[in-house]
């Protein structure tokens, strides 16, 4: 009996993700909701929903419409069982796999909404509500969130780095607006990669993390603070900068602050971002596949020096990458 304890401890210690299973019976369905029960400011909430119909009579009554949808809230739960404080946005699911069958349908549905990396530690709980097969209801499930630490740092700037920070020119502030416009869209239809990211480069050594509160400390001597939205490896120029992920680039450009730069479109407003390359390799509308060359490492734009900026943005904003890396769509469950 003890040597079944000691088993099932050591299963739930070594349980990677800490992720969660609930399943929600219905008369005519189920639906089952995979997350991670426990997360870190800068992490992203992704919920796998997993609907399942075998009710043939209701089956052979739907047709081919899609009768399954769902959104997706973050709530903070201030007492228990009472009214809650909002602390996401809202996100909603998209379908990544079905299947149909006159005895079955199976509908596998996605979402994730990030977390600021200036979110409270606490309880939580996510609300989803949702309409399938005649039926409106809501689920929650809990979570918590826990404490990170986050790098401070000071980076002293030259005067043709200032001059980037600085610049205030309208070609700059277009290619921002450019950019933004690309990250805020979200098309359901681009569902690309559900599988864990892959680093861009197989170097491990990092010169800043994701999340460092930066103070840029100006050759005029003014200074700015900024938060760091990426992990910076540092490569010398020339290293292969590959996709963390299959997907479609949208962005192929030479950009004032950031260089020879590179978007990719994942999923439904997941964007992956490669800056300061010497060369690039692909072009704006290709396909790429998860490890797929997309430009060279290089020091363009605002840098000290040779290195890569990874970053990841979710509904515009910038998670960690580290969190990509693992199965974060829960791909493995079935
Ligand atoms: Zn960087």
């Amino acid at each position: 009996m003890k040597k079944i304890c000691f088993l099932f401890a050591l299963l739930f210690l070594i349980s990677p993700l800490f992720s969660l299973s609930k399943k929600f019976k219905y008369n005519d369905f189920s639906l089952t909701a995979f997350y991670k029960s426990e997360l870190q400011p800068g992490d992203a909430l992704f919920v796998r929903l997993v609907f399942e119909c075998k009710n043939k009579k209701l089956i052979k009554s739907l047709g081919s419409t899609d009768k399954e949808k769902g959104n997706l809230a973050l709530y903070r739960l201030l007492e228990q069982d009472t009214v809650a404080e909002k602390a996401s946005t809202k996100s909603q699911f998209y379908e990544i796999e079905r299947k149909a069958t006159k005895k079955l349908i199976k509908s596998v549905l996605l979402t994730g909404a990030p977390l600021s990396t200036f979110a409270k530690a606490g309880d939580y709980v996510t609300k989803i509500s949702f309409s399938a097969f005649g039926n409106e209801d809501s689920v929650e499930l809990p979570l918590k969130i826990v404490e990170k630490e986050f790098v401070s740092e000071t980076i002293p700037l030259n005067e043709s780095n200032t001059a980037i920070k600085t610049n205030l020119s309208k070609e700059r502030s277009d290619q921002i607006k450019r950019l933004n416009a690309i990250l805020d869209t979200k098309d359901f239809a681009a569902v690309y990669e559900t599988k864990a990211f892959a680093p861009p480069t197989p170097a491990l050594r990092r010169t800043s993390f994701f999340g460092d509160r930066r103070l840029f400390a100006y050759s005029n001597g003014k200074s700015s603070t900024s938060l760091h939205y990426g992990i910076d490896y540092g490569i010398p120029t020339g290293n292969e900068v590959r996709s963390c992920g299959r997907g479609k680039v949208l962005m192929a450009e030479n950009r004032i602050s950031t260089g020879w730069s590179v978007c990719v479109e994942h999923l439904p407003g997941l964007y992956s971002l490669y800056y300061h390359m010497s060369e690039l390799k692909v072009e704006v509308g290709q396909m790429v596949d998860k490890g797929d060359l997309l430009g060279l490492s290089g020091a363009t734009g605002l840098a000290t020096g040779p290195h890569l900026h990874w970053e990841v943005r979710l509904n515009m904003e910038a998670i960690s990458p580290d969190f990509m890396l693992e199965d974060f769509s829960f791909s493995s469950e079935k």
